[in-house]
């Protein structure tokens, strides 16, 4: 389906804006990359960082990465649609890419903290759809971060001591996922995604469309 509005003869394309979060380690960063792998019309939202990077991450796959003077020259020329701090580094969305593509019409996908997502909530409430995703467990939460074996076991120990405040902020999100199963949860986010872009499709071109099916004389 077209992700297209009609008015008139002219059709006028937007996209949504997918916005997941968790604590570190829930699993998002693999449920987002099989969502964007699986969906076309799905683009992810590079976001820039001051952390650097991880053994296999890659400029400007996983993130683009920058140092602090860098990043204040980004938010003096307000290039960020939201910017925040967490876990002791700085983490922004940029404003350009975002708009290139929801005007596109393509659907546009954060992986982003709390903060983010209250920002752009804020900014454009009728665009967002935000996604938690929760771990089964503390301890397996844990265990995941070690099994990932990407970060210092002190960086780890900060994530989880931080755990719970992300957690703190889960009933501001429109669904939640419990990433026991990972298919399962999947299967989860996909029922959830769709299920949004049918919904939008509904405020945006259907009902346009079915008045210009009524118009028609048979
Ligand atoms: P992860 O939690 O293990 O995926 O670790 P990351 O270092 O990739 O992400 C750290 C935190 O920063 C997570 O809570 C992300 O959701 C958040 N984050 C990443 N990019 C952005 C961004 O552009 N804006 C905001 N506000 N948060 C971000
Ligand atoms: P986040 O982006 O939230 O920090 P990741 O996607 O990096 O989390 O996942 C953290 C670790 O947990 C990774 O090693 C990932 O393969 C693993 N993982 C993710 N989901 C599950 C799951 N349902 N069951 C077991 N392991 C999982
Ligand atoms: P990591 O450093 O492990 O990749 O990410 C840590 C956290 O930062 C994750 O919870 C991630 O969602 C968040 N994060 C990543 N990019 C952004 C961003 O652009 N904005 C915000 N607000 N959070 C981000």
């Amino acid at each position: 389906m077209p992700n297209t509005e009609t008015t008139g003869t002219q059709r006028i394309k937007r996209g949504l804006m997918l916005i997941v979060s968790s604590p570190s380690g829930a699993g998002k960063t693999s449920l987002c990359r099989r969502l964007m792998a699986d969906h076309a019309d799905l683009d992810l939202s590079t976001s820039v960082t001051t952390r650097k990077p991880r053994p296999g991450e890659q400029e400007g796959r996983e993130y683009h990465f920058i140092d602090d003077a860098r990043m204040d020259k980004l938010v003096k020329e307000d290039a960020f649609l939201e910017h925040a701090a967490v876990h002791d580094h700085r983490y922004g969305s940029l404003r350009e890419p975002v708009e290139r593509a929801l005007s596109q019409g393509q659907n546009v996908l954060f992986d982003i903290d709390w903060q983010g997502a209250q920002r752009i909530s804020a900014k454009a409430p009728s665009d967002v759809v935000r996604i938690f995703i929760l771990p089964p467990s503390m301890v397996e939460l844990k265990r995941r971060l070690i099994a990932r074996a990407q970060d210092e076991m002190a960086v780890i120990e900060r994530r989880l001591q931080r755990a719970k405040g992300e957690i703190s902020h889960w009933a501001e999100y429109d669904y939640v996922i419990l990433n026991d199963d990972f298919d399962r949860s999947y299967a989860e986010l996909v029922h959830i995604y769709h299920a949004e872009v049918a919904r939008r499709s509904r405020g945006l071109w259907i009902a346009p469309f079915v008045d210009e099916l009524m118009s028609e004389t048979i």
